[in-house]
């Protein structure tokens, strides 16, 4: 390895260039909202069979199919080659593409975190079923009519680019992936979504991380309503926060980001990110000393300039402020007429 420096027999030190011969291919393909990040990353890894597994998979647009084919070829591989397809997360931009593949003569099995599987699997949750229950919590946290309708509409053109798996398999936490050259830890870090997972190799210090960490953006955090609605069924920023502690305790050289190129420095971009949460937090603090707001009163105070359309991702970044200031006795919220307030605790 080029750039390699033996420790105790452990390659360490792993860069961008080593990741072809430990069989590690990135492939970027399109993502047409920039809320995203940017493009989103396949990542083809070589099996010890000589077939393929892919971490992610795409959109399911023409481009990102395009993409994803030029990216096998520019490596002589093709899609009827891949074993597995393994999802860090159960976002559009991550599995949209799995059906293609598979269909596409590889058959391959798709694998997710049991908490993100009703996302990707046919037999999964709705977005159409989910979004009176949607509808409700949004105007319990004082979102009005007009912008939850820009809301329901976003979601709606956001589904239509990904397709539903007939088939998920379970990717449990504690499993261990075997490829060619590397030994894939899966490790449950729930925070973007329930289910996200990243996959670590101890020894080459190489970590996965789909959404969970990028180099640039703070990953959002979105509300998430229990299978019957219930509020409190997950609470992205709290759960994230703690993931975000796990991850920066791990011992890592690379991390293969979800959108983006490979970077190091983990523990730099960690306190980049919970430094941006205390500040935001602090804002939040000052809005609500005038007395109790709606999370929605909050969000466009902190986001005056957003898109309609953004809606959700501006309350649910609120949202899940609050729980952790609520978390930490700051913030207390009551429910009046159906409508949650929050206000400073004492
Ligand atoms: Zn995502
Ligand atoms: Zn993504």
């Amino acid at each position: 390895m080029s750039a390699g420096v033996a420790v105790g027999g452990v390659e360490a030190g792993v860069t961008e260039a080593d990741l072809a011969e430990l069989g590690v291919h990135r492939i970027p393909m399109p993502v047409p909202f920039p809320q995203a990040g940017g493009a989103v990353n396949a990542y083809l890894v070589e099996e010890r069979d000589g077939r393929v597994l892919l971490v992610d998979a795409g959109l399911d647009t023409p481009e990102a199919h395009a993409a994803l084919e030029a990216g096998f070829a520019r490596l002589g591989r093709r899609l009827d080659e891949v074993s597995r397809i393994l999802l860090t997360h159960g976002h559009i931009d991550h599995y949209g593409a799995a059906r293609f593949v598979q269909e596409r003569g590889s058959g391959a099995p798709v694998y997710a975190h049991p908490a993100d599987v009703a996302k990707v699997a046919e037999s999964g949750w709705r977005w159409r079923e989910q979004v009176p229950l949607f509808v409700a919590h949004l105007a319990r946290l004082g979102v009005p009519a007009d912008a939850i309708a820009a809301q329901t509409r976003e979601g709606e053109r956001g589904f239509g680019l990904a397709r539903r798996v007939a088939e998920v398999r379970p990717l449990e936490p504690g499993t261990v992936v075997e490829t060619r050259a590397l030994r894939l830890e899966v490790l449950h870090m729930p925070g973007h979504t329930p289910g996200l997972v990243c996959l670590y190799d101890r020894a080459r210090r190489l970590l996965f991380s789909g959404d969970h960490l990028l180099e640039r953006i703070s990953p959002n955090p979105l509300i998430e309503l229990g299978p019957d609605g219930r509020d409190g069924y997950f609470r992205p920023l709290l759960a994230y926060l703690d993931s975000l502690r796990r991850t920066r305790a791990l011992d890592v050289d690379l991390v293969l980001p979800g959108h983006g190129r490979p970077f190091g420095g983990h523990r730099a971009v960690i306190d980049a990110l919970l430094g941006f949460v205390e500040k935001r937090q602090a804002r939040i603090r000052d809005v609500l000393r005038d007395g109790p707001h709606t999370a929605y009163e909050v969000s466009r105070a902190l986001f005056p300039v957003a898109r309609p359309g953004d809606g959700f991702l501006v309350v649910s970044e609120t949202i899940g402020n609050l729980e952790v200031l609520e978390a930490r006795g700051d913030v207390v919220r009551e429910e009046a007429a159906g409508i949650f307030r929050h206000r400073l605790a004492g």
